[in-house]
């Protein structure tokens, strides 16, 4: 047995050449001499040595990342938290401070409030919106702003244009998750950002099979940095994760263009339905920031809507449980249309009454709007609201 192992061949393309990207879930790599082995870890020569240090799916899937920002040298994680917390880890030291919007990704507020003052990195979180509060924020240790465009649940748009200005005057670094936004409404780096951050869970990958994150920077001592960072403390993404990202994201435009034109059509519809408070809704005339968001994103509204409904958590739970049909599941971006509660999921360790003020009752949903066939959404949802005056 042990002399058949040993004789494994190698492995083999065939006669052709494959047309998709070979799976590739080996760990480790053989080398012809140690010579050979030595100029792949340098760099000089290509090939791959032990997959926590990279891998080729790695390399495919973040090289058509890169296309889509307009960048090279972007790096995948396991995790969009991964690509966050590398960036964190790997260009903040102690004393140094930080300063996030304050409706970032929850997990994300939790490694600035909770585990980077750990490592004696101090933070401020501040209103996006108001480019004041962030250039107010900025103190003579500031490293880093981390920024999204769009924020989740509310759907406010940050104000970038001032906040990039605000970040290259005082010389900090400026990174942006654009997990929400997507490379087709916003490019950060051309925006003048120095580092993008994506949750490839979501819109990219779009099925909510495969769970991955993607951080590039401008500057190649960053790159470096991260890249240690993401060697040593081990978020290497899995080679078949990103394999079935590299599938998914062949289809991400048609599906984000699809998802879109649902998102704007779908928000209108509800304005219409009875029982409806407000609905939010960026590509809307009544959005509080829509003047913002057409400039910034240059008519790419994104497929994501929120609504609030007349009643409080009685009127929340009805409203669920009469869409049978709609996955009531905390997450965005999958090719299918799903429905989240910030109350009782992403926001539920925060007051009721601190939920009130950033604009999140306990009858506020959000919508991550799918490419399925709008007349089926809108019947759904009428059918929801017509359970809530029975
Ligand atoms: C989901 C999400 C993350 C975290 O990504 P995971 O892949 O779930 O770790 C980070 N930022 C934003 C904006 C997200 O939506």
């Amino acid at each position: 047995m042990a002399d058949d192992i040993a004789r494994r061949p190698h492995y083999s393309e065939g006669a052709g050449h494959a047309l998709n990207t070979p799976l590739q879930p080996s760990v480790v790599y053989r080398a012809d001499s140690p010579d050979d082995l030595n100029a792949t870890y340098d760099g000089t020569a290509p090939g791959f040595t032990y997959s926590r240090e990279g891998h080729a799916n790695a390399l495919v899937l973040a090289q058509k990342i890169d296309a889509l920002e307009g960048a090279t040298g972007g790096m995948m994680t396991g995790s969009g938290m991964a690509a966050v917390s590398a960036t964190m880890l790997a260009l903040l030291d102690q004393g140094d401070h930080v300063i996030g919007g304050d409706q970032l990704y929850g997990r994300s507020l939790r490694l600035l409030t909770q585990e980077l003052p750990r490592y004696g990195i101090e933070h401020s979180l501040v209103d996006p919106t108001d480019a004041r509060s962030v250039e107010q924020a900025i103190r003579p240790n500031t490293k880093l702003i981390l920024m999204e465009v769009v924020s989740n649940p509310t759907l406010r748009v940050a104000d970038m244009e001032a906040i990039v200005e605000i970040a290259q005057r005082h010389n900090v670094i400026l990174a942006v998750d654009n997990t929400f936004t997507t490379p087709l409404a916003y490019r950060p780096l051309s925006e003048g950002a120095d580092i993008v951050i994506h949750s490839v869970t979501k819109l990219l990958a779009g099925h909510s099979d495969a769970m991955l994150g993607y951080v590039v920077c401008k500057s190649e001592a960053h790159s470096a940095a991260i890249d240690g960072v993401i060697q040593t403390h081990g978020f290497t993404p899995s080679p078949y994760d990103c394999w079935m990202a590299e599938r998914g994201l062949m289809s991400f435009q048609l599906r984000y263009e699809r998802a879109e034109e649902n998102a704007a059509k779908l928000a209108d519809h509800l304005a219409g339905l009875h029982g409806l408070r407000r609905v939010v809704y960026p590509g809307r005339p009544d959005h509080p920031d829509h003047n913002r968001a057409g400039a910034l994103l240059g008519p790419r509204f994104g497929n994501m809507v929120s609504f609030e409904i007349e009643g409080g958590m009685e009127a929340a739970n009805k409203l669920v449980r009469a869409m049978p049909n709609l996955p009531f599941a905390p997450t965005l971006g999958d090719i299918g249309t799903t429905l989240s509660h910030a109350a009782s999921s992403s926001h539920r360790a925060m007051s009721p009454h601190d939920r009130e003020k950033m604009g999140m009752s306990d009858a506020f949903f959000r919508i991550s709007v799918g490419i399925e066939n709008i007349d089926l959404l809108k019947e759904e949802f009428s059918n929801g609201f017509r359970s809530l005056s029975g």
